[in-house]
This record gives structure tokens, sequence and C-alpha cells, in this order.
């Protein structure tokens, strides 16, 4: 064994000879007295200066020596400087180096050491991505969000001192853990879930973020590991789906969904990119006058006779799919050729999704397509809800100024039903405020609901901003809000989204008629 080692080392082997070879040369200078006859031979030969050689022979000796020594530490330094610098060049390749977590890369080893060497262990993975990381982050900056994010790290490292840790990706974490026969893993999610809600001080500001948790079971859910990953994920996507701060175990029924959603997704691109969904248009109606006064385009996919999704199916799934500007941008050129065909005096109304208002060329792209159908901006009203203005205050403020300068009115949807404070609500400049439908099916009921209404157009007008109430289906709840003051209004009582054509014959008719407030199609 030994001897196996000194033929592998260069070095060692090099030294075992020479240090044989020299005690060799040794004995044989004693057995043949070699020191006396040297000394001889330098006293004979003083007149050549043999001795003067002999001692710069020895020195020189000496100080190759000390030469070789030195250089054979710098050498081992050297050695160990690139040992050092390859251990960091590994840690990076498989670290986040914001949280030191291990990253994707890691993940992917973990797997080839699992399948390889671990095969009869029990593991679970969770699969854990932030709820509201983004807003913190829009708020505190980026320098706070790192904060967060290290902070998290080292809560889900107390929690599970453990498990491999890693950093997927900004707000996605998975926890790799050994499973012994006793744990509850859903139990733990929930304290994972739990521990991560707590309010963190980020730079003396207490920020608050959620939690989608998803686990599978490593091999019972797949015996392939990187088919458990995708567990935990599909059972992560379902909490995430069910509303922030949940904990869900896979099952298989959520592959089904998940299948489900992606053929819906392909039959959604193909719907858009043959124009298969066109907007309808449902009246707005000015309560003093009774005439129509704008339409509200309604986004439509018809799929069969009578057959229609409703867009609060498809527009969330458009915008997760990465098509809702297409879709925007089709509807809105549509939009504006159908209303060409009306009266001057009649607004077109239509709904941006906020996931386009993180773009600063929304307002570019809107132009554009006004230039190109010959769509006066006067006759636009752009319908936008409270969350379009949480992500990027100033991208909003910036995206609105343009339009409005530009003509284009804006009007803020769904009031009542967001989140935000009336302060944050004063930075921008609304056009008209829209009543949620919430208030008007409950007021009647609920005085209370009744002052908030008034309050509310009060406070429209404080803003210089008129009010549409939307939903209004009975005859009472309009008597109601025009008493309330209330500009517009907006709901079955007046009509569903009609196609384009018969919205241009209602407004045709319209102008031939007078006043007639309750002509509900
Ligand atoms: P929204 O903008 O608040 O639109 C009003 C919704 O209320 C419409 O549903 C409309 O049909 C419905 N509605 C109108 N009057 C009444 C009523 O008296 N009673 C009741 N119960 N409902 C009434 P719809 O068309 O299903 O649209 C749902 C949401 O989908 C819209 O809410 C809007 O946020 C979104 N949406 C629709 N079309 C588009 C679009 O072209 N682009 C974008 N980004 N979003 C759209
Ligand atoms: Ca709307
Ligand atoms: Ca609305």
């Amino acid at each position: 064994m030994q001897m196996r080692w000194l033929k592998n080392n260069r070095a060692l082997r090099d030294a075992f000879v020479l240090a044989i070879l020299g005690t060799l040369i040794l004995s044989l200078a004693i057995v043949f007295d070699f020191h006396e006859h040297l000394d001889n031979f330098l006293h004979s030969h003083e007149y050549m200066q043999m001795d003067e050689i002999y001692d710069a022979i020895n020195i020189m000796g000496v100080m190759a020596l000390i030469y070789a020594v030195r250089r054979l530490i710098d050498q081992k330094d050297e050695i160990r400087r690139r040992n050092q610098a390859e251990a960091n060049m590994d840690w990076l390749a498989n670290h986040d180096p914001l949280t030191s977590l291990r990253n994707r890369r890691a993940l992917e080893s973990s797997e080839r050491m699992l399948q390889d060497r671990d095969k009869d262990s029990h593991h679970v993975i969770y699969s854990i991505d932030l709820d509201g990381f983004k807003k913190v982050n829009d708020l505190v900056g980026h320098q706070g969000g790192d904060i967060l994010l290290r902070a998290v790290a080292h809560r889900l490292q107390s929690i599970l001192p453990d498990a491999d840790i890693f950093r997927l990706g900004g707000d996605e974490f998975l926890v790799l853990a050994q499973r012994p026969a006793h744990m509850n893993c859903l139990q733990i999610g929930k304290h994972i879930m739990q521990t991560l809600c707590v309010p963190y001080d980020v730079g003396g500001m207490t920020s608050e973020i959620g939690a989608s948790i998803g686990f599978a079971l490593y091999p019972e859910d797949s015996a392939d590991f990187n088919d458990a990953v995708h567990c935990a994920d599909v059972a992560m996507y379902a909490a995430k789906k069910a509303g922030q701060n949940n904990v869900y175990a896979y099952e298989r029924i959520m592959e089904h969904r998940v299948m489900r959603r992606a053929e819906t997704e392909m039959a959604l691109r193909r719907a858009i990119r043959d124009h298969v969904i066109t907007p309808y248009y449902q009246p707005q109606i000015d309560l003093k006058t009774g005439r129509v006064h704008g339409f509200e385009a309604l986004a439509r996919w018809q799929t069969g006779p009578a057959q229609y999704v409703s867009p609060a199916d498809f527009i969330e799934l458009a915008e997760s799919a990465g098509l809702i500007v297409e879709l925007s941008d089709n509807l809105l050129r549509q939009a504006c050729l159908d209303a060409l065909q009306w009266p001057d005096s009649v607004r077109l109304a239509f709904n941006i999704s906020p996931k386009l208002f993180i773009d600063r060329q929304l307002g570019l792209r809107i132009m554009t397509i006004l230039a190109e159908t010959g769509y006066p901006p006067h006759r636009l009203e752009i319908e936008i809800t409270e969350t379009a203005l949480i992500h990027d205050v100033d991208a909003a403020v910036h995206i609105l100024r343009g339009l409005r300068e530009t003509g284009i009115r804006i009007a803020l949807d769904d009031f009542g039903t967001g989140y935000s404070n009336l302060s944050h609500l004063s930075k921008f400049q609304f056009d008209k405020i829209k009543l949620d439908r919430g208030f008007v099916i409950s007021f009647e009921k609920d005085t209370k609901q009744g002052d908030i209404v008034r309050a509310i157009i009060g406070l429209g007008q404080g803003l210089g901003a008129v009010t549409t109430a939307e939903g209004i289906e009975t005859a009472q709840q309009l008597d109601f809000l025009k008493a309330l003051g209330c500009d517009y209004g907006q709901g079955y009582l007046f009509g569903r989204a009609l196609p384009a054509d018969q919205a241009k014959e209602r407004v045709q008719e319209a102008a031939d008629k007078p006043t007639d407030h309750h002509s509900a199609a």
C-alpha cells in the first residue's frame, strides 16, 4: 500500500532515490577516505586556488539548497491559492451569492446524487414562491428586497437546519429534506409558511410578504427526482391560484388541471391569432338625459353557437401566458373601427389590463392604433383598475399623463374594491370614477352603503371626476343613484354587451328617439 503511494508521488520518489544515492556516495567516501585525499589534493595544489574553488562550490550548494526550499514553499503557496480559487469558482457555480443558498445547478447535482446513491431514502420537496415580494421590492427598493431575501433564506435555514435549501429564481425557493416515517409534511409546510409571513424589518421599515407552498414526496409521487420537483411546483401553482398563504400537497388531479390550462392556452393563442375574440359593447347611459353616452368594449370569445367564454376566464390566462399585448392591441384596433360608425358624441370605453401598465411604451402603442384607424383620442376613455397603479407608480403616472395630454380620458374602474389609499390615488388624475357593482347591489338594503356611495360621488366631484355606477339591474337602483347625483350608469337594466352591428343600431335608434331610461335590450 505504502509502496504504491511512493510510486505515484514523483517528488517523494526523487527524494527517496536521492537519499539512497547520497548515503551510498557518503559510505564510499568514508570507506575510501575521500576527504583526506581531497584535503591533500587541495594542499598540494594551493597555487591553483583549488581550496577557494572548493569553498565556492560548497557555498553554491548551500545557496542552491536554500533556493530550492524557497521555491518549494512558493510552489506550495501557489497550489494552495489555485485550490482556493477552484473551490471559490465551484462555490459560485453552485450557490446564489445573495443568500448563500444553493442554486438550480446544485439542485441538478442533488438529483444525480439522490438517484445514484440514495435510492432507498425518502424525501419531501417543498416548492416555495413568495407572495407580494415584487410589491415590497418596489416599496423598499432593490437593496431592501435583498435584505428581505436574505432574511427569508435565514428563516428557512433555521426551520430545517438539516435540509438542503435552494434559491431557484427571484422569489422562488426549494427545500429538499429527508423524511422520517413520522414526519407530518403538511404541518411543516404550514410552519414554513407562517414563519415566512412574520413581518420583516427592512432598514427600519416593516415589510410583510406571503408564501405559496406546494410539496411532493420523493419517491412516492414520482420515482424520478426531476419529476418529483415538477410535482412540487404543480402543487405550488395550485396553492398560489387558491390565493396567497396556502400549502398544498401534490395530487395527480392537479396535473390534469395544468394540462387543461395548457390546452386552453393553446386554443387562446389560436383564437387571438385568428381574431376570433372580438369586442362587444355595453351601453353607458347619461343619467340626466337617458341617452347613450358611450359603450364599454367587453371582449367576447365565441366557441360555438351561443357559446361564449367570459373575459374573466381568458384575460387572466392571456396575461399569464404573455398574450395580453397582442390581444389588447387587436381588440382596441377593432373597437376603434367599430366606434367610428357611431355618432361623434358617443364615446368608446376600453379596458386596459394592469399587466400592460409596466410598459412605458403603452401610450405610444395606443396612439399608433388611434392614428392607424383614424379614431380621435378625445372619444376614447381608458378604464384602469387600482392594481395598475400600485406596481410601478412612476411608470403609471408617466403613462397616464401622456395619455391625458393627447385628450384620452381616464376612468378608474371597480372603485371601492382595491386596497390603495386615497393619498396614493391622489397622485393620479382621473376623469371618471366607476363605482363597483358590489355597492350598487347592496346599498338598497344597507343604509351605510348608501352613505358610502354618496361619499364616493362627492369625492369624485372633489377630484373633478364624474361618476359611473356599474351593474344597475333594477329601476329602484337607478332612481336611488340618480337621487345621489351619480352622472352615468351601466348595467343589465340598460342592456348587456352587444355585437358591433347591434350597438350601432342601438345608437341610431336612440338618436331618433328622445329620452328613455329603462329601455333595456
Ligand atoms: P369590468 O370592466 O368591470 O366589466 C364589467 C363587467 O360586468 C362585464 O363582465 C359586464 O358584462 C358585467 N356587467 C355589466 N352590467 C352588469 C349587470 O347589470 N349585472 C351584472 N351582474 N354584471 C354586469 P364581463 O364582460 O364578463 O367582463 C369581466 C371583466 O373582464 C371586466 O370587468 C374587465 O375587467 C375584463 N375585461 C372585459 N373585456 C376586457 C378587455 O377587452 N380587456 C381587458 N383588459 N379586460 C377586459
Ligand atoms: Ca371596465
Ligand atoms: Ca368595472
